[in-house]
């Protein structure tokens, strides 16, 4: 037997346990109320080999039953944000945050898993990250793709994920066999400003390896940074082997922790 699960179940589930997480786990509360989207697991999701890895998964490859992704984004507060922004290497906070979120994604999976189950609901999970092939820097199952196509947000020219609370955050997803429909969170074609013919490409200027361009970002010169701080950057040292993390061109930038608003002179709303 199943029973009926609504969005709004599954957003009430999602808030309540990031909500609960900090003092359940002992982590520092450093998240903002999460946000989900929810999109029906048909032909729009085709597109993921071409737009994404050309072996990137399928949601019936990971569940035949699939009938809908839901996508996730958990914001990180403002505060560490700014602490990250200092200087030209992450500081530990920012590293410690990378495990702590990946820690809570990974039982929010777990924990919404078990909440449709108990409803009669099949559902798949992958990992929070390191899901990529090494080699192309390519996710097979790329959170913000999914999160694109079901309407969480948007890219930006740095290859962050642009939702209603910025791109200071970060995203997990899941497939269900629960008919919980569409439920899209953006409508505009694009988010960030360059995209929008708008000025900005702050964080083409934050970059401290130029891995961010107009034309996007380059990976590999990203992934060697990456590298780079995780074994050199004192401020780094014993983190895990996954730690791999920079952030400069995601925080205290105009799309950190909101859509960034068009300036008023450009706008043309006086
Ligand atoms: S900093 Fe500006 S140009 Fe870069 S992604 Fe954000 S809005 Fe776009
Ligand atoms: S994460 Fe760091 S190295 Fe990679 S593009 Fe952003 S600022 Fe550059």
């Amino acid at each position: 037997m199943t029973l009926p699960v609504s969005i709004s179940d599954i957003r009430t589930e999602v808030a309540s346990y990031v909500a609960a997480f900090p003092q359940k786990s002992g982590d520092p509360a450093i998240w903002r109320p999460p946000l989900v989207a929810a999109a029906r697991a048909d032909e729009r999701f085709d597109i993921l080999p071409r737009i994404a890895a050309d072996d990137h998964a399928l949601p019936r490859d990971l569940l035949p039953s699939a009938r809908c992704v839901i996508v996730f984004f958990i914001p990180f507060h403002k505060s560490l944000a700014r602490e990250n922004h200092t200087g030209d290497t992450p500081c530990r906070n920012w590293g410690l945050a990378y495990e702590s979120t990946n820690r809570l994604i990974n039982a929010l999976s777990g924990h919404l898993k078990q909440f449709l189950a108990q409803r009669g609901h099949a559902t798949e999970l992958t990992p929070a990250t390191h899901n990529f092939d090494p080699q192309r820097l390519m996710a097979r199952w790329s959170h913000k793709h999914l999160g694109h196509i079901a309407d969480l947000g948007r890219f930006g020219v740095n290859a962050q994920f642009i939702t209603p609370a910025g791109c200071a955050g970060r995203m997990g997803s899941l497939v269900t066999a629960a008919d919980l429909g569409d439920h899209p969170l953006v409508t505009d074609a694009e988010l960030c400003l360059h995209k929008r013919g708008k000025s900005c490409l702050v964080c083409v200027n934050r970059c401290p390896v130029a891995a961010v361009s107009e034309a996007g970002i380059d990976r590999q010169r990203c992934w060697t940074r990456l590298n780079h701080n995780l074994q050199d950057t004192a401020a780094l040292a014993g983190l895990d082997s996954h730690t791999h993390v920079c952030g400069k061109c995601q925080v205290l930038v105009p799309c950190s922790l909101k859509i960034p608003p068009a300036p008023q002179a450009e706008s043309g709303n006086p």
